[in-house]
């Protein structure tokens, strides 16, 4: 379609696993290397690029940008988890949650793990960071991804998120939840086929991930909530986060990234969505949950 012609690919993104290294660092080997650096970029236009020009993000600043067709996959600086190749969408999540170092995290569908390792990295690797997954394989790929990645707060688990009982002594304490769970990938550009579109899985996507946010809710200390998707769909987005706002006040929108310019379908405005023409990157939505304090609820 004309988005994979006209727009894919944009740019590349990699993300600085802080955890090994830092930002002006990386900056100065590539440099050495020969790359270009143009400072951090102002507006989406800056991220146009040509060659070996590189710059940095203006919403997250572990984030470098690069020309369309520079490959880092060879690189040593990838090889030894100094780099990750995540799209800027995917970084949205764990950047808008920040839980902070020493907090109880749940990634509660978390393979192959990006995003738990820029959790980790963020939180500097000190609390606890649970990730669950239902699928072996893509647990054991993220095995290897958190080593290389140098995380070591993290604790696995092969287990379904929805059998988690909230109540028991290894999740009562969680404080933070990054919910990511299984969608239509309709957001994807390079990689969409007709099946996004099917109404039925659809349908039953959005059941699955309501059931899924519903219970994230039920945790006892959960005090934020990030909720994402890689799907453009309503269906699987503000329907999912509005069906449980209606049932649970105990939770409530809160707006992230002010300067972001594409936010959730009316009225969830609080919403945070990506797509190739606003953000240039993939299709993304994200919404983050917070628990009514006391004087919020006080306040009515
Ligand atoms: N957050 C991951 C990342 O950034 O690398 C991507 C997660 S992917 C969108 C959704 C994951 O949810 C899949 O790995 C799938 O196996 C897992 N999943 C699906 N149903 C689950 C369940 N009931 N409990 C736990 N994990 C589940």
């Amino acid at each position: 379609d004309h988005y994979t012609v006209t727009i894919f690919p944009h740019c590349r993104y990699v993300r600085v696993n802080t955890l090994k290294t830092s930002v002006a660092d990386t900056v100065d080997y590539l440099k050495r290397e020969g790359f270009t650096y143009l400072g951090q970029a102002r507006t989406v236009e800056d991220l146009t690029l040509k060659g070996t020009h590189f710059v940095q993000d203006m919403d997250i600043p572990e984030i470098l940008i690069f020309s369309p067709k520079t490959d880092f996959h060879n690189h040593f600086l990838y090889k030894a988890g100094h780099l990750i190749l995540q799209d800027k969408a995917s970084c949205l999540p764990a950047h808008v949650l920040h839980p902070p170092p020493g907090s109880v995290v749940l990634d509660a569908c978390a393979a192959p793990g990006n995003k738990t390792s820029h959790l980790a990295a963020l939180m500097e690797n000190r609390g606890r960071l649970l990730a669950l997954d239902l699928d072996a394989k893509r647990l054991s790929t993220m095995s290897t991804l958190l080593l290389r990645a140098g995380v070591t707060c993290q604790t696995l688990r092969h287990q379904d998120f929805l059998k988690v009982d909230p109540q028991s002594a290894e999740y009562r304490e969680v404080e933070y939840i990054l919910l990511d769970p299984s969608c239509s990938g309709s957001g994807m550009v390079c990689l969409r086929d007709d099946s996004d579109t099917d109404p039925a899985r659809l349908s039953s996507l959005a059941a699955f991930q309501l059931k899924c946010l519903k219970h994230a809710l039920s945790f006892p200390r959960v005090n934020r909530l990030v909720y994402s998707t890689c799907s453009v769909h309503r269906q699987e987005n503000e329907d999912v986060v509005s069906a449980c706002l209606q049932e649970n006040n105990h939770f409530r929108l809160v707006p992230v990234l002010p300067q972001w310019p594409e936010h959730g379908l009316p009225p969830l405005s609080q919403c945070l969505r990506a797509s190739p023409s606003s953000t240039r990157t993939h299709g993304f939505f994200v919404a983050m949950l917070q628990r009514h304090s006391e004087t919020d609820v006080a306040l009515g």
